[in-house]
């Protein structure tokens, strides 16, 4: 079995959480590390994105990869992708809305990659939530041969979802940023008590009460459909994402109801 982890490089302990999994679950692990520039709708979130590759390569080593695919954009795009993907619902709500086309260019890469590396598994972290239910989509439409595996969230300590961009935060940032995922937990107490509409204020009237923060959205949604839900009854998977701006540095993070 061979196993895949698609990756944008700057790994931390998220990222090797996924290779772990992979290792342990596969004959062969391979990671790739490429900064995908069709996935990326803001020019300077592209440009400033962190590039470690020599400090990847040895993490990756230590954590049982077999091989490491860090193509450069010429053999990703010897000619630019013109394809235009629709998986419906999926892809338009929330970062779909937000990010247009972003994951336009993850179908679009995460396909070469899947075409190139020819993996039985591929893994993906639960912090991208909607990037899971776009690529299962995507493998379902194209028929790829490809099992979709979910790992979950890994945090810091206080709770801080871990990302490359968190090494973007100023110390101040840094020190607030746990408040969005000490909300998400602390909202998870009110249900199903409070409605729906009562958590998703809750949950953007705190965030926002700090001055060095900006919900962007906050919605909570069917965790297969990613349709908004109104009561809790909907469905009986809820799932609540987030997208808040700490200063300029844009933070995801999401929780299970
Ligand atoms: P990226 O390099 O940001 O494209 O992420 C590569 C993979 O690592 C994606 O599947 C992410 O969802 C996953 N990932 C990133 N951060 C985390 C985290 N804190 N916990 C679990 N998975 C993560």
């Amino acid at each position: 079995m061979v196993g895949f982890v698609p990756t944008m490089g700057a790994l931390h302990e998220g990222h090797l959480s996924l290779v772990r999994r992979c290792v342990k679950d596969n004959d062969v692990c391979v990671v790739s590390v490429f900064v995908n520039p069709t996935q990326f709708n803001d020019k300077h979130d592209l440009e400033t994105y962190p590039r470690t590759l020599e400090a990847d390569c040895s993490l990756l080593e230590s954590a049982g990869c077999d091989f490491v695919f860090a193509p450069s954009v010429e053999e990703m795009y010897p000619e630019p992708d013109t394809r235009v993907f629709d998986f419906g619902t999926v892809s338009r709500v929330m970062e779909g809305a937000k990010r247009p086309g972003h994951f336009n260019g993850v179908a679009q890469v995460v396909s070469k990659l899947f075409y190139i590396v020819e993996p039985d598994n591929a893994y993906f972290g639960e912090k991208d939530f909607q990037q899971i239910a776009v690529i299962r989509a995507m493998v379902k439409q194209l028929n790829l041969p490809v099992t979709i595996n979910a790992c979950p969230i890994v945090r810091e300590a206080d709770g801080l979802a871990l990302s490359s961009r968190n090494t973007r935060l100023t110390p101040e940032q840094r020190q607030k940023a746990p408040l969005i995922a000490r909300t998400l937990r602390e909202s998870a107490t009110f249900v199903p008590e409070k409605s729906v509409r009562e958590v998703i204020d809750y949950v953007v009237n705190t965030i926002n009460s700090d001055p060095v923060m900006r919900v962007e959205y906050y919605e909570i949604v069917d965790g297969n459909t990613l349709e908004a839900i109104e009561n809790w009854s909907d469905t009986d998977y809820p799932v609540g994402c987030v997208t808040v701006y700490c200063g300029d540095v844009r933070l995801i993070d999401n929780i299970k109801y």
